[in-house]
């Protein structure tokens, strides 16, 4: 977030970028109270004998990325991280919504500023407006000095395109989807449903954020409403004819949640026209559908700043070389996590991980004195909760191939798995999101 009266550039610790002391207290304060932008504006390399490296994004990939060169050139960089929010919600949470009617719900909240001063890398909030990949430098809202990198590793998650329904502006949080929004606001979503009441569920077409997440969205919705609105039905208005793992979700449906949740493909109703979310109307080609609450997760796609380069591909996600990470067109940006064309690899946070850990490789291999150790295994595996006791999984064997990344092997869970097998699916979820912040945020 910026802040009207801090234009000039102000610095936070790190040998190259050190200000006055005073300066630094105030500004701490200032950033507890308001979130308020930081600026780090001098030439990389002028003020240090270490490269800079700029990581947009604090998410899945971006802490990740910074993981992985601290793990393996601790000394070798300054690493600045750019981001838009201090609190970050991590979107893999956004669908837990807890089994009590109202209360706390999310433990996936994460404060980047304390998480990442307390690993001693400097950390600007505000958000990027523009990249010049020739000058090698990003602009910040609220700033009116670019900040300079000497690499710069793009994780900014997806930008939604919200104007594909007709609607304006850009209220991303009503999707959540994003980390701009919390677990608290699907939530809250939920309980405005009166008794008996329509829910929907507007499913986009296209390459997207963790696909499977919109149904296991609805069952999560489902076993809400079967305890505390008996009478609700779910809608899934959906730009899709197909979705996947699609045998498994009807199968829960039915097994679990009789007659609340219904699917409409996009064969039946025509296509989305336009939606109105505060009368809760929705016009498509063929039918009009009024309904109570509307949970809107619009196609998806690289954020602006990054699409206006010149970087993305036709679907709108940024080319990268493999297995690199970096941009297609531009030999200091890395791209990784939602936000790059990555091919087979999906758009999830284990694979989020997996190309911050290629990237790391790439810029220690170009930049650091010790080469990077070890080798990044290629591979993901997603669980989605369907009930409780019941999680279906997907994933893959990936490998470089040319400039693609292509799917050796595929698994995933089938219609009538055994019991304990969905079990112990539902029990490797559980732990699998707690590993996963304790690794990207815990001490
Ligand atoms: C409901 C749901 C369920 C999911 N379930 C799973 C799952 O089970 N397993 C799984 O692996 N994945 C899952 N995912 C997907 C996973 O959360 C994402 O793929 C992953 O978070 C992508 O990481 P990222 O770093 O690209 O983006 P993010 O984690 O979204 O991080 C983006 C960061 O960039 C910052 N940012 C954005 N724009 C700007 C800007 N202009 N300037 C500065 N900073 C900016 C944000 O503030 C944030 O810090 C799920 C997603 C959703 C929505």
């Amino acid at each position: 977030m910026s802040h009207p009266t801090e234009k000039k550039a102000q610095t936070r610790s790190g040998p190259a970028l050190l200000s006055p002391r005073s300066n630094r207290r105030r500004f701490l304060q200032g950033l507890t109270a308001t979130g308020s932008l930081l600026m780090l504006s001098a030439p990389a390399i002028a003020q240090s004998a270490r490269p800079r490296l700029v990581v947009i994004g604090g998410g899945s990939g971006g802490s990740a990325f910074v993981r992985a060169i601290q793990a393996q050139a601790p000394d070798d960089f300054d690493i600045i991280v750019v981001s838009a929010q201090k609190i970050y919600n991590a979107p893999f949470a956004l669908n837990g919504i807890p089994q009590q009617k109202s209360g706390p719900c999310s433990t996936a909240t994460i404060d980047l500023v304390s998480t990442f001063e307390r690993r001693g890398v400097k950390v600007v909030i505000g958000r990027v407006e523009r990249i010049d990949i020739d000058k090698k430098t990003i602009d910040i809202a609220g700033s009116e000095t670019p900040l300079i990198y000497d690499a710069l590793i793009a994780a900014p998650g997806v930008g939604l395109k919200w104007e594909a329904f007709g609607l304006e502006g850009t209220p991303d949080s009503t999707a959540i989807w994003t980390s701009d929004a919390s677990c608290q606001d699907f939530l809250a979503m939920l309980q405005k449903v009166p008794m008996g009441g329509l829910f929907a569920l507007v499913a986009p077409a296209g390459h997207n954020r963790c696909p499977p997440a919109v149904y296991e969205r609805a069952c999560r919705a489902a076993r809400w409403f079967k305890e505390f609105n008996t009478s609700a039905k779910i809608l899934i208005i959906d730009e899709k004819d197909e979705y996947p793992m699609q045998a498994m979700f009807e199968e829960a449906y039915v097994d679990y949640y009789e007659d609340m949740i219904e699917w409409i493909p996009r064969d039946f109703h025509g296509g989305v026209q336009s939606i109105d979310l505060k009368s809760g109307k929705i016009q498509t080609e063929s039918d009009v559908f009024e309904l109570d609450v509307v949970n809107v997760i619009p196609p998806q796609k690289a954020p602006d700043f990054l699409t206006i380069t010149g970087m993305a591909a036709e679907d709108g996600y940024c080319r990268i070389r493999t297995p690199s990470m970096q941009s297609a067109i531009a030999d200091d940006v890395y791209v990784i996590g939602d936000a790059s064309a990555a091919d087979e690899l999906s758009k999830s946070a284990v694979s989020a991980v997996v190309e911050a850990r290629l990237a790391a490789v790439d810029i220690i291999t170009r930049f650091a004195k010790s080469p990077p150790e070890g080798k990044v295994d290629l591979a993901d595996n997603c669980w989605t909760l369907v009930a409780p006791d019941d999680a279906i999984s997907l994933g893959g064997i990936y490998s470089a191939t040319g400039s693609k990344f292509a799917s050796d092997e595929r698994f995933m869970s089938t219609v009538g798995d055994q019991a304990d097998m969905r079990k112990a699916n539902a029990e490797k979820a559980a732990k699998w999101s707690g590993s996963l912040l304790q690794s990207l945020y815990g001490s």
